[in-house]
């Protein structure tokens, strides 16, 4: 009894039980009335006399069964065959709120089958369905009769069970109706209901996959939908065999993956591994699993999210190829401008192919021009045996005719075998391939005087490498080898004399110009320009006629060392004329550094003692500049227009002259300029413009740059690129960079104050700054002000500056995001090298420098760069913003792209703060 008591709280069939042992006990006792009395007992309102001590015993046990009724929590009651009520327990006679059968006689003595045909109002039907149900019971038709009901009450609906079951005996002689109250239970089971269909419909929604097995992994207990479509199985397949998950790791990956459980498998693990679908297509995947604990602290299953993190990997990968490419590329074109010996060339092409292009080997082969049959005659990173037995040939018909690298010399086409594993033209030497390594191979031909000479071959330990964009840079990269070979075979051909100058043993102008040419090449494809500077000595003339001519060809020769010393390469210079010295500066950031540059460098040789006749003497040089691409895109129109640049020199009091004449006023107005900058602040002269960013998609207003003007009070609004350097230079750019922050601030506080929907405002912050000590507490000065301040700013700071010292950047940048200030990675795209780092960098947004929007329309490779930045920073959660978008064109491009948001043109430029304020900000009404 006391077991069923204590476990007898809820549930109905035990309640039923419970109420059969008294009723039966209770009959017995009925009988007994109308004897000899013994005792008189009251159970439940019921006064029953009692004969007999056994008779009284057994009330006794009655009596107790009774109270243990009573304090049941459902409404029970006995009823005869006819229906009559009984007994009822005390919930039942307490019930008060009982409102579903209506009307009076709940107690004993009353027909419960008639209070059920009679009932009225809302639970009429149901009651006549009870009554039916009972009836079924009574006349033994039925074994349990059992319906769950709401009924409302005064506040709330509340749920019950009405079970009737039979009394015990041969023939029915009554049953028992119960009243179970089930809200609790229903309301649980509804939050259980609702917060399984929430997990499921997140679950099943994300694009990652869930799951949960058993820590061994020998059961899956539960993946998402998500499995089907990144795996390419069925989740059942999955739940059917457990193994295949492991099974679907790719084979290379499995012993890392094995590792990392082994290792992390009890405080959770994370890992990137391939991932093979059944039709063999790979797939990257990211793994993050964590162990759940039984009581004693075992790990017993294990709950997991995987990620098809392919795109980023590709794209990433994609980025980390070419810009290796691209490294081979400005080594090899450097390369071919200092060196003259073939031989050197060719070896020096393989091991920068190896060393900065991480290919695994590459080798050039080389053919006869008589026989067209060759070898190799270069190469790095490969065994000597094998690249030794490497037999080539042009002609047709051969052995060896139908190998890939011959193919591409006789038909003057690059041949690629993107995987030599499957390749059927590598079929023969496969196995001894794979098991040095290499999986994927491009041959490119490389050509002296229009036809093939020779072929150079790179080889990667990863399958495809050469894909279109590579094998495009690769051809430029073969096309320039094939030009230095020319101009060695020419040279070697030529004389010395042709090339270069006796006297003092630098080039002439011809090889100057034919280096220019080379370094153009370079040039074209980074963001730097080029400078050409011719260099005329004063007075020459007169000194060669004082002195005569070996005393002026001795200072002709002081003069040539003096500029090999300075410029610290020989192939930079040139003489190209009696007195006359060419110098090219392949990579120079502006006209501004080139200034700089001959400022110095011309003030250091006139204070140079020359020897002239055994005494000292000092000699004053004119020089002029032209800069590419600005003043010509050939090396022939970018020195005539030095030497018209020098000529105005020499006509001028100017030491030195642009060909551009607005440059060398810049450069003149510069002192002045730097004075006015002095005192530009102290007389309040800066202003903010604001640029609107917007949301592709929706078109709102997301934010605003803030960019610096100068009220130049005599020539009017001065923008930033003219004045910027100079207050770089001169260290003023804290002080304006201070200013520019706080008034950007107290804008966003303004607009925000007068109830306007007031953006983030992003301020440019200048490298310098960014290395300040103080920055910090700056920043937090400016944004001391008010608690809404830091909501209300952006930093943006341009990526070639983060590079430099990646350490300290992240701390600082760190800390400044703690303040509630994002963080904007500014021309992005233009350091390359960054992209690596860029997923431990602090920030929130990119945004992609002007240069690849514009890019973007001519060509394929601008669409596919843009596309592989917007996936990486997607994949890391940040914030995509184009810079300079101008066209509609690119507008619609980019959206297709799925960048975030954009700046430009198209939209709107830089306006004053007050215009900003009546066309982008709504009010918002008083905050
Ligand atoms: P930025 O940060 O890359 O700013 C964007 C520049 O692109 C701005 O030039 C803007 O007017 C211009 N721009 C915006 N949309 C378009 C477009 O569709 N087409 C074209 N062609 N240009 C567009 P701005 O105002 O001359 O500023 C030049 C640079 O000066 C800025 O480049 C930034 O690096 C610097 N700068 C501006 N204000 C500040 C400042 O307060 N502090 C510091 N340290 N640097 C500043
Ligand atoms: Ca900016
Ligand atoms: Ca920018």
């Amino acid at each position: 009894m006391k077991s069923i008591l204590s476990s007898a709280t809820g549930s109905a069939e035990e309640i039923s039980a419970l109420i059969e042992v008294l009723h039966r006990t209770g009959q017995r006792l009925e009988e007994l009335t109308a004897g000899e009395v013994d005792a008189v007992a009251d159970v439940s309102g019921q006064t029953f006399l009692l004969r007999g001590a056994q008779e009284t015993a057994r009330f006794r046990d009655a009596s107790r069964q009774a109270a243990v009724l009573n304090a049941l929590p459902a409404l029970i009651a006995l009823v005869d065959t006819q229906g009559v009520i009984v007994s009822v327990n005390e919930a039942w006679r307490d019930f008060s709120a009982w409102r579903v059968f209506e009307g009076a006689g709940h107690a004993i003595g009353a027909n419960y089958l008639s209070i059920c045909d009679g009932a009225q109002g809302e639970g009429s039907d149901f009651a006549r369905r009870a009554g039916q149900g009972i009836r079924s019971v009574l006349s033994g038709a039925q074994r349990i009769f059992s319906v769950e009901y709401s009924c409302p009450t005064a506040t709330t609906r509340r749920w019950f069970l009405l079970r009737v079951t039979p009394l015990p005996g041969e023939c029915p002689n009554g049953a028992v109706i119960m009243h179970l109250d089930i809200t609790a239970e229903r309301e649980t089971q509804e939050n259980l209901r609702i917060s399984d269909a929430r997990f499921r419909q997140m679950a099943e929604n994300i694009l990652d996959v869930f799951f949960l097995r058993s820590f061994d992994s020998s059961h899956v207990y539960y993946v998402s939908p998500a499995y089907r479509r990144i795996w390419g199985r069925t989740c059942e397949s999955l739940y059917e065999n457990p193994a295949s998950w492991a099974e679907s790791i790719h084979p290379e990956d499995r012993q890392a993956v094995a590792t990392v459980f082994r290792d992390d498998g009890k405080i959770g693990f994370d890992c990137e591994y391939r991932m093979i679908r059944p039709n063999g297509e790979i797939r990257w995947i990211h793994v993050r699993g964590f162990p759940i604990l039984d009581a004693t602290g075992h790990p017993y299953r294990t709950a997991g999210i995987a990620t098809d993190i392919t795109a980023r990997k590709e794209s990433d990968d994609k980025l980390r190829r070419l810009n290796r490419v691209h490294a081979v590329l400005s080594g090899i074109n450097s390369l071919i401008v200092r060196v003259l010996d073939r031989d050197a060339l060719l070896n020096e092409v393989c091991r920068i192919a190896v060393k900065a292009g991480a290919f695994k080997m590459a080798w050039i082969g080389a053919i006869v021009p008589e026989t067209l049959d060759g070898k190799v005659v270069a190469s790095f990173g490969g065994e000597r045996g094998y690249v030794n037995d490497v037999r080539l040939t042009a002609r047709e018909g051969k052995a060896q005719s139908a190998e890939p690298a011959c193919r591409a010399l006789r038909q003057s086409r690059p041949v690629i075998c993107n995987d030599i594993g499957s390749d059927a033209s590598v079929a023969a030497r496969r196995d001894e391939l794979l098991s040095r390594g290499h999986r994927s191979v491009g041959f490119f031909p490389l050509t002296v005087a229009g036809r093939p000479a020779a072929v150079l071959a790179l080889w990667a330990g990863e399958a495809d490498v050469f894909d279109a964009e590579e094998t495009q840079l690769l051809l430029e990269l073969a096309g320039n080898i094939s030009f230095a070979l020319d101009h060695l075979e020419k040279s070697e051909k030529l004389n010395y004399v042709a090339f270069y100058d006796v006297l003092t043993g630098l080039a002439n102008r011809r090889l100057f110009l034919e280096r220019v040419t080379q370094y153009m090449r370079g040039a074209s494809r980074g963001q730097g320009k080029l400078a050409v500077c011719v260099i005329d000595l004063v007075r020459f003339k007169d000194i060669n006629d004082t002195f005569g001519q070996p005393e002026g060809d001795s200072l002709l020769k002081q003069v040539a060392q003096w500029l090999t010393r300075n410029l610290g390469d020989v192939n930079l210079l040139a003489r190209v004329g009696t007195d006359r010295f060419a110098v090219v500066l392949p990579e120079v950031e502006n006209e501004e550094s080139v200034a700089r540059l001959l400022e110095g460098a011309m003030k250091v040789f006139l204070e140079q003692d020359f020897t002239l006749k055994e005494s000292p003497c000092r000699v004053a040089a004119k020089v002029g500049v032209a800069l590419f691409p600005d003043d010509g895109t050939d090396a022939d129109s970018l020195f005539r227009n030095a030497e018209s640049a020098l000529k105005k020199a020499k006509a001028s009091t100017e030491r030195y002259l642009f060909y551009a004449q607005k440059m060398t006023e810049t450069v003149a107005g510069r002192l002045v300029l730097e004075y006015q900058l002095r005192h530009a602040l102290e007389k309040d002269e800066f202003v903010l413009h604001y640029q609107p960013k917007l949301d592709l998609l929706s078109g709102r207003i997301t934010g605003a740059e803030a960019l610096i003007r100068w009220n130049d009070p005599r020539t009017g609004l001065v923008p930033p690129g003219r004045f910027i350097p100079i207050l770089e230079e001169t260290g003023l750019i804290l002080e304006v960079g201070r200013w520019a922050l706080r008034q950007a601030v107290a804008e966003h506080l303004r607009w925000r104050n007068a109830g306007l929907d007031a953006v983030r405002i992003a301020v440019n912050v200048s490298p310098m700054q960014l290395r300040h000590r103080d920055f910090l507490a700056e920043i937090e000065a400016a944004i001391g002000v008010d608690a809404n301040a830091a909501a209300g700013l952006e930093l943006e700071i341009t990526e070639s500056l983060i590079m430099e010292d990646m350490k300290r950047t992240i701390g600082t940048l760190q800390a400044i995001r703690e303040m509630g200030v994002t963080i904007a990675i500014d021309d992005f795209g233009t350091g390359f090298s960054s992209l690596s780092y860029l997923a431990r960098l602090p920030t929130d947004t990119l945004k992609i420098d002007r240069s690849f929007v514009t890019d973007m329309i001519g060509g394929h490779n601008g669409i596919l760069l843009v596309s592989a930045i917007v996936n990486l920073a997607h994949s890391l959660k940040l914030n995509v913003v184009a810079e300079g978008v101008e066209t509609e064109d690119q507008a619609e491009l980019l959206r297709v792209l799925t960048c975030d948001e954009m700046q430009g043109f198209l939209f709107s430029k830089a306006l004053p703060g007050e215009v900003f304020e009546t066309r982008f900000l709504q009010g918002v009404g008083p905050r």
